[in-house]
């Protein structure tokens, strides 16, 4: 049989896009993200907790992070800080997601590290707009 790859490869957006981290312990929330991001031509991977997240960040140099703050083992606020000391994390957009709009929260994210933030719950519109400006994917 001659089957051309064609038919079964995966569009070109989805494997060239840049690839985005998503650190996110709300389960439903993750697979959500990967949905969207990979329907809009992003590489996607997630990660359930801080170390986690770290972890995976390290091993696969995403183009750019979605951190939750509020997570297990190690929250975004510490495990941005972490990132940020590591030469090869100076450059890479971290995006803040906090459960609350307080400005307390915005303040400490930015301090962390974080380039912006949005906040929950947000809508697929405002989080596109972040993406299209720290880490345009092809359209
Ligand atoms: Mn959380």
């Amino acid at each position: 049989m001659n089957t051309t790859p064609d038919t079964v490869a995966p569009p070109a957006s989805a494997q060239d896009g840049p690839c985005i981290l998503a650190v996110e312990d709300n389960e439903e929330m993750r697979e959500f993200l990967q949905r969207i991001l990979e329907r809009r031509g992003y590489r996607f991977l997630g990660a359930s907790d801080g170390v986690d997240g770290m972890e995976l960040a390290t091993e696969r140099r995403p183009d750019l992070i979605l951190m939750d703050l509020a997570l297990p083992t190690l929250d975004g606020y510490e495990a941005t800080r972490l990132l940020r000391a590591k030469p090869e994390f100076a450059a890479t957009p971290i995006i803040a997601v906090t459960a609350h709009a307080r400005a307390i929260d915005q303040a400490r994210a930015l301090e962390a590290g974080c380039n912006a933030y949005i906040s929950k719950p947000y809508s697929i519109h405002d989080l596109f707009a972040l993406l299209d400006q720290f880490a345009p994917a092809a359209q």
